[in-house]
């Protein structure tokens, strides 16, 4: 015999991690107990050795679906007593560090009971297990308990009550556990209209969809509007309600068999879908389709995601035949355009009221908002575009321990950062930091998951760009609200983007990559905007190896806005006649190129640029693919669906100046590149061509400057990072042409390359610098 005591740590609360120690304790034959504790769970078995080696087997194999063991410490002790084992339900020593787990979508066994009339929870909206159901946006505070999840105001009955304290039974501690007598329930409101509860709530829900109608409905993040996939008129209606002109709307699909009918789906893409994290998936829409052009016009790609809650799960599938026909709907988060979500019922009916025509709500409370997970899958794997729903807080482990530190991200698609040890805990997304709204959402949830993981931060990191709000947030509140903070350290926009993806990837202090930071926009150290740069980066520094280009950016941000004028501005720098007939020059008025030639020549409110987001925007525009744009990077989408098979051909970026550092950076130039798209165009060569020879002209570069600083440095490792790596085009290019040659490539999988990552750098360069 042999007594075995073990502390495991990583996710192992709330996920039916000791009833899983207790199933196999006992199936073994082995006695002892398991218990919570501040650092996760401690057990102790004792039996022969054979036994002893298949259970550490069983743990390390299986695991409940929701656990993630980050460590199993195993000591032998001496000999207990017990007869059987047993959980140990003391509390006392229940502290705070252990972690709480991602939301996550409904699980097998409680679908079955959910569509079963047999069982006492058929058709209820709030069925959940140990396995499955809501978790961060309910949890008020640790231990993750359910005094503190904002379903303590349900007391449970009976039945329910003796499901919660039975080890066997697989509701054993399910916090959100509930029924339809002591469980939250569903309202239906419509104005002037008498409120209904239940089944006649999602009935008189479906009712207002099969019309045409828009509803808002509470879900387990926030509030979605929803409306009918295939019903143009409702579509016209919600995009002219939320004021969102074409940035393409998730859709949300009964199950896989339907979402095959409207996208193409391979192996990994169906994994994605029906796992337990449920995000929204990026798929090739299919060329016929039933569904209204008003989803994602002009765009190939749509975001479809399978139902992840009980209530999704009962909308999509209706009680009443009538509405059997309703199993592809719109699902956008219920907010104006860039305002953030709306998670309380009074809130949402007066934020939402004028863009739904009723509401589908319910009365637990959501006390964490959290957005839908957006991913793509590039080379087989996952990369994420947003990530939030089912993976936030779940920690991105470090390759190292560093000082708490709280990274409060960038201006867009804001997330931020607190970490602890080697956890780094990445908020769900905030949202564009450009209003008072997200100001505030972004305040509250660092409130909240500060004080949820007990982290009292020392060190304060932030972009280096003056005008971010996160940043002046940085500088003057971050010190008033955490005591503790010594210091604040401003990291360089692309730096972070580098230090973020050798984070993800485990990289240690003593690693240098060769690093391409491709993106829109980001505070140069020159006071430029910069975009696309290649650093010789380590986490406490960077050297600029080599950037685009610099271009003249007229106005800022309407350039963005409004491509075709950066693309005037490009063309005039590259001495490139203004042509009648390229798309770019007649979209702009003539009055409106006077002006702009004007403004050029008087440099006036001209930014230098070095932006490859912007290079890519202009030849959209001088190709004629997108002239303005209403959502960020819109160009750079439409030219990469624009993409039809395999074109080996490529336009030329000349590679200027020596390899020498003290000389400073290589420029690439690009004036070549865009007198030969012009050329193209003259010469009406396709759009499926134009776009080939362009993102095989920029994966060309990166091999070859990576060649070049391979041979300088002696470097292997390539980094790449940045908003325009979302692009697979781009990054399967890429990837191609550098492991080829040989070359370590690390690209993001946790953590999105977007500006929705930045946080993760930010922290761990911050860590170093300090530590200096
Ligand atoms: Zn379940
Ligand atoms: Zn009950
Ligand atoms: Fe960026």
């Amino acid at each position: 015999m042999q007594r075995l005591r073990l502390k495991i740590r990583g996710v192992v609360q709330g996920v039916g991690f000791r009833p899983f120690l207790y199933g196999h304790a006992s199936r073994l034959g082995l006695i002892g107990f398991a218990r919570n504790t501040s650092e996760g769970v401690l057990a102790e078995v004792q039996g022969p050795p054979e036994r002893l080696r298949e259970y550490q087997d069983a743990i390390a194999r299986e695991g409940p679906p929701l656990c993630v063991i980050k460590e199993i410490e195993i000591r032998e002790i001496a000999l207990g007593t017990e007869t059987n084992f047993r959980i140990d339900e003391s509390r006392s020593d229940v502290g705070s560090t252990t972690y709480v787990p991602p939301d996550t979508s409904t699980c097998e066994d409680c679908l079955r009971e959910l569509f079963d009339p047999g069982d006492r929870r058929f058709r209820y909206p709030f069925i959940n297990c140990t396995n499955c159901g809501p978790r961060f946006t309910i949890t008020r505070d640790l231990p993750y308990d359910r005094s503190n999840t904002t379903m303590a105001i349900f007391e449970m009955c009976v039945t329910c009550r003796r499901e919660y304290e039975d080890p066997a039974d697989r509701r054993f501690h399910a916090e959100p556990n509930a029924c339809a007598t002591c469980g939250p329930e569903l309202t239906f409101r419509a104005p002037g209209e008498a409120e209904v509860l239940g089944e006649d709530a999602l009935l008189a829900a479906q009712l207002t969809i099969a019309h045409g109608g828009v509803i808002a409905m509470k879900g387990v993040g926030g509030f979605h509007l929803v409306c009918d996939a295939r019903n143009d008129s409702a579509l016209a209606k919600l995009r002219t309600r939320k004021g969102r002109i074409d940035k393409p709307f998730a859709l949300m699909c009964r199950d896989l068999s339907t979402a095959v009918q409207v996208v193409h789906i391979g192996d990994a893409e169906r994994l994605l879908l029906a796992g337990s994290q449920r995000p929204i998936v990026l798929l090739e829409k299919k060329s016929r389709t039933n569904l209204s052009g008003l989803v994602a016009p002009g765009n190939q790609f749509l975001g479809v995601m399978l139902p992840y809650s009980p209530i999704h799960c009962l909308l999509l599938n209706p009680a009443r035949s009538e509405y059997e026909h309703l199993d592809v709907l719109v699902m956008t988060s219920g907010n104006l355009s860039d305002e953030p979500i709306a998670t309380g019922n009074s809130e949402a009916l007066e934020r939402l009221g004028a863009l739904a025509d009723a509401f589908l709500i319910h009365n637990r409370d959501i006390f964490v908002p959290c957005d839908d997970s957006v991913m793509r899958i590039a080379n087989g794997r996952e990369l994420p575009i947003r990530r939030s729903r089912g993976y936030a807080p779940m920690p991105v482990n470090l390759p190292f321990a560093v000082p708490q530190i709280l990274a409060v991200g960038g201006e867009i698609k804001n997330t931020f950062c607190l970490t602890t040890d080697d956890c780094a805990l990445m908020s769900q997304h905030i949202g564009d930091m450009e209003n008072i709204e997200t100001l505030e959402a972004f305040q509250r949830s660092v409130d909240q998951i500060s004080k949820l993981f007990r982290v009292e931060p020392e060190i304060v990191a932030c972009d280096k760009h003056p005008a971010y709000l996160s940043s002046r947030w940085a500088k003057e509140n971050a010190g008033k609200r955490f005591p503790n903070v010594k210091n604040l350290v401003e990291v360089q926009h692309h730096h972070a983007h580098i230090a973020s993806v050798m984070a993800e990837n485990g990289l240690n202090s003593y690693n240098q990559v060769i690093g391409f930071a491709f993106d829109g926009t980001g505070y140069g150290d020159d006071g430029a905007i910069w975009g696309g740069e290649v650093l010789l980066a380590d986490y406490t520094g960077f050297e600029r190896a080599a950037h685009l280009q610099y271009f003249p950016l007229p106005g800022g941000d309407a350039s963005i806005r409004k491509p075709y004028r950066a693309a005037l501005s490009y063309l005039k720098h590259a001495r490139i006649d203004w042509n009648e007939s390229l798309a770019c020059v007649a979209a702009c008025t003539e009055n409106e190129r006077k002006l702009l030639a004007a403004q050029m020549d008087k440099n006036l409110n001209v930014v230098p640029t070095s932006s490859m987001g912007r290079l890519f925007d202009v030849v959209a525009s001088i190709a004629g693919v997108r002239q303005t744009v209403t959502y960020e990077a819109q160009g750079a989408i439409e030219l990469e669906a624009a993409m039809i098979g395999a074109d080996e051909r490529s336009y030329s970026l000349r590679i200027e100046g020596s390899s020498d550092a003290a000389r400073g950076p290589i420029r690439i130039a690009i004036s070549d590149l865009i007198a030969e798209v012009v050329r193209d165009v003259l010469n009406k060569v396709s759009i499926a061509e134009i776009t080939a020879k362009f993102h095989n002209a920029v994966a060309g570069l990166i091999v070859n400057l990576s060649l070049h600083f391979r041979e300088r440095t002696r470097l292997n490792t390539v980094a790449l990072s940045g908003g325009c790596f979302q692009n697979v085009a781009l990054l399967d290019r890429s990837l191609a042409g550098l492991r080829e040659n040989g070359f370590d490539v690390i690209t993001h999988r946790h953590v999105p390359p977007n500006d929705g990552g930045l946080a993760l750098g930010q922290a761990v360069v911050a860590g170093f610098k300090s530590a200096k």
